[in-house]
């Protein structure tokens, strides 16, 4: 398999060096040439599956001959054996036709390790079997980088550099990465909001002189191999019910797109998904996107669900490229206004225009804190299942999105995605619900184990001095 810069200008890649790459020289970000797609009867052998047979199936076509066959076996038994649910996804029910599938039963218990597992464990593969050394660099708003930290700690070939909001995480969230010991792992708190944060790695992977002085990697879902291993979740809960025999819905809680444009991708590789309902909290960006076809920035919000507080949604490029029929020059000139005007209007001119094609499958819903809290109250007086703030946007979004109705009238089941669990967020919870929700066994003692703590300033020199004293090689 091949990939293509979004932006058209960066040279096509093969998946290893797509892995390294993250962020494409052109700015842009990479997507497979093409979009393999499976048959109705080939979905159909997969349904039943274990988890890890069925990602093999899915993953394979992405990755091509770079990896043997026994390899990638090897990386997702490995990977998924670090979950601790047999069913690694499990499904369980709300209602008649609704659905959550927790996402939330690996290492650091959100749905990030479903793709950082395995994205650590290929790292690790190719820089062993190159000989050479990377430096990992991200930022989070709260879950990738303890994902990330997890993920890669054991590869010695890598340093590990993470940014996080100072301050803006929850003190579960913080303490999963800055309790982390280990020469080669930096969390580090940037005196801003995630985008700023985000803006500084940004800016490093533009600086190609650095970017190849230190062999900068990424982690975000601007790293292809993120996306591709968050597509095994939908085929394995869209089999579970029904697919590809029936329509399935889903509703994503949405920060960067990466989780959705997952869904987005599985529906490409020929799952009849029908609706993706994105949720957003008050950071609302791509639900405005989806009800006016303006994007515009405004500034981030402190929410109740911290992991979404983000206004620059890196990954709707990638759904834009297919959108604008993968015309790379039209979408670099389209990004480069939107960097210059820090607005971008998307047309709505037709059954084909980009608007439409969009809104034929995704539904945009904002969901403030106060019903974030009372669907979490709801849920619980119904169902006694513990929702964290992020999986109740999602829970919210299922049973309010615009096309309900209709969904409902045709008996299409809907999956709400459980992101996280409700233990990461236990002040929320516990202030919502009044019931405490204890971290599982391995994590029980965070709170007692001390802290590493580094801040810096939200400026890619400061970031860069930072990693160049730290840095090990
Ligand atoms: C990362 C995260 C999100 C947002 O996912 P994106 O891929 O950035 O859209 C939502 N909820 C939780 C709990 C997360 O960790």
């Amino acid at each position: 398999m091949r990939y293509l810069s979004t932006r058209g200008q960066a040279p096509n890649l093969s998946f290893k060096q797509v892995l390294l790459t993250g962020l494409a020289r052109d700015g842009g970000l990479y997507v497979p040439a093409k979009w393999p797609r499976f048959s109705p009867s080939e979905w159909r052998n997969l349904a039943g599956r274990p988890y890890g047979e069925l990602a093999e199936a899915v993953i394979t076509p992405f990755i091509g001959d770079d990896f043997t066959k026994a390899e990638i076996a090897t990386v997702l038994r490995e990977a998924y054996a670090a979950f601790k649910h047999p069913a690694i996804a499990p499904l369980k029910q709300l209602g008649p036709t609704d659905f959550v599938l927790e996402l939330f039963h690996g290492p650091t218990l959100a749905f990030k390790d479903y793709a950082l597992q395995v994205l650590g464990r290929f790292f690790d593969l190719t820089l062993r079997q190159e000989k050479r050394r990377a430096v990992i660099l991200g930022a989070t708003s709260g879950d990738t980088g303890s994902a990330a930290i997890e993920a890669c700690r054991q590869c010695e070939a890598l340093t590990v550099f993470i940014l996080y909001p100072k301050g803006r995480m929850s003190d579960f969230q913080r303490r999963q990465m800055t309790t982390v010991t280990g020469k080669n792992v930096y969390a580090v708190a940037v005196e801003g909001s995630f985008d700023d944060a985000q803006d500084c790695v940004k800016a490093l992977f533009n600086d190609l002189a650095f970017r190849d002085q230190m062999g900068l990697a990424a982690i975000n879902s601007i790293n292809w191999a993120r996306i591709m291993a968050q597509i095994v979740y939908y085929a394995y809960a869209a089999l579970s019910l029904g697919a590809p025999d029936r329509e399935i819905d889903f509703a994503v809680p949405t920060g960067n797109f990466g989780n959705i444009y997952a869904g987005f991708v599985a529906r490409e590789m020929g799952l009849p998904i029908g609706l993706l309902a994105l949720a957003t909290n008050r950071n609302d960006v791509m639900a405005r996107v989806l009800a006016s076809g303006e994007m515009s920035l405004r500034p981030v919000e402190e929410s109740l669900s911290p992991s979404m507080d983000i206004q620059i949604s890196s990954n709707f490029e990638r759904l834009l490229f297919d959108m604008f029929d993968r015309d790379g020059g039209q979408l670099a000139a389209e990004m480069e206004k939107f960097r210059k005007n820090g607005k971008m209007v998307l047309a709505d001119n037709g059954s084909e225009s980009p608007m439409a094609q969009m809104r034929k499958i995704f539904t945009g819903l904002r969901v403030d804190d106060a019903t974030t809290v009372k669907t979490m109250q709801k849920i619980y007086r119904d169902t006694g299942e513990i929702l964290d703030p992020h999986s109740a946007i999602a829970v919210h979004a299922m049973s309010h999105h615009a096309r309900r109705q209709e969904r409902l009238a045709k008996h299409v089941p809907m999956v709400a995605l459980a992101c996280a669990h409700p233990a990461k967020f236990a002040a929320t919870v516990e202030q919502a619900i009044g019931v405490t929700a204890p971290p599982p066994p391995h994590l029980a003692h965070l709170a007692e184990k001390p802290e590493r703590l580094y801040t810096v300033a939200a400026t890619p020199t400061a970031v860069k001095e930072f990693m160049l004293a730290h840095v090990q090689n």
